[in-house]
């Protein structure tokens, strides 16, 4: 059953409820225990399920005897920042973005800074050549407003806008 993945179900905060959404259905959750959010199993962009654990065949199932249906969970996953299928963030990722965004604007940017910013901060938050501009613009706003600005920008910003945005 190599190739097989389950569902993740994962609150809209980003925190993960369950890899294993079909194969253990005791383990769903509308609500998240830790932040009281909703959850969600698929990517509310396109609908596609977020991938879980990899579904594994029992290694010692001789034919249900036990009522398992001779699959188990695999090794734990992680929550992914982005879809897969449609590219788009999902809200966890999209809400940091976001929020790094509004708070940038109550430090006052100026016009120039808010035109490029949103772009700016979704390109920081990825591995891509675009990335290094765009921590560059950040850089020098994170620059006025010192050490709060850039702990933000820190917590998602991708290796590439890391090494932009630390060389100093
Ligand atoms: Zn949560
Ligand atoms: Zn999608």
């Amino acid at each position: 059953m190599s190739g097989n993945y389950d569902v993740q179900q994962v609150c809209k905060n980003g925190h993960q409820i369950t890899g294993s959404y079909n194969i253990r259905p005791d383990k769903r959750k509308d609500f998240c225990q830790e932040c009281g959010e909703t959850t969600i199993i698929a990517c509310p962009s396109c609908g596609e399920a977020i991938e879980g654990t990899q579904i594994k065949a029992r290694p010692d199932y001789s034919g249900g005897r036990s009522g398992h249906s001779g699959i188990v969970p695999g090794s734990p996953v992680g929550v992914p920042d982005y879809c897969s299928n449609c590219g788009k963030p999902y809200p966890w990722r999209e809400n940091t973005i976001v929020a790094a965004i509004q708070m940038f604007a109550e430090l006052g940017i100026d016009e120039n800074e808010e035109s490029t910013i949103d772009e700016d901060m979704h390109n920081i938050a990825k591995d891509i050549p675009q990335a290094k501009p765009s921590a560059m613009r950040i850089k020098r706003i994170c620059d006025k407003y010192g050490t709060v600005a850039y702990n933000v920008v820190m917590e998602f910003a991708s290796k590439t806008a890391a090494e932009v945005l630390k060389n100093q």
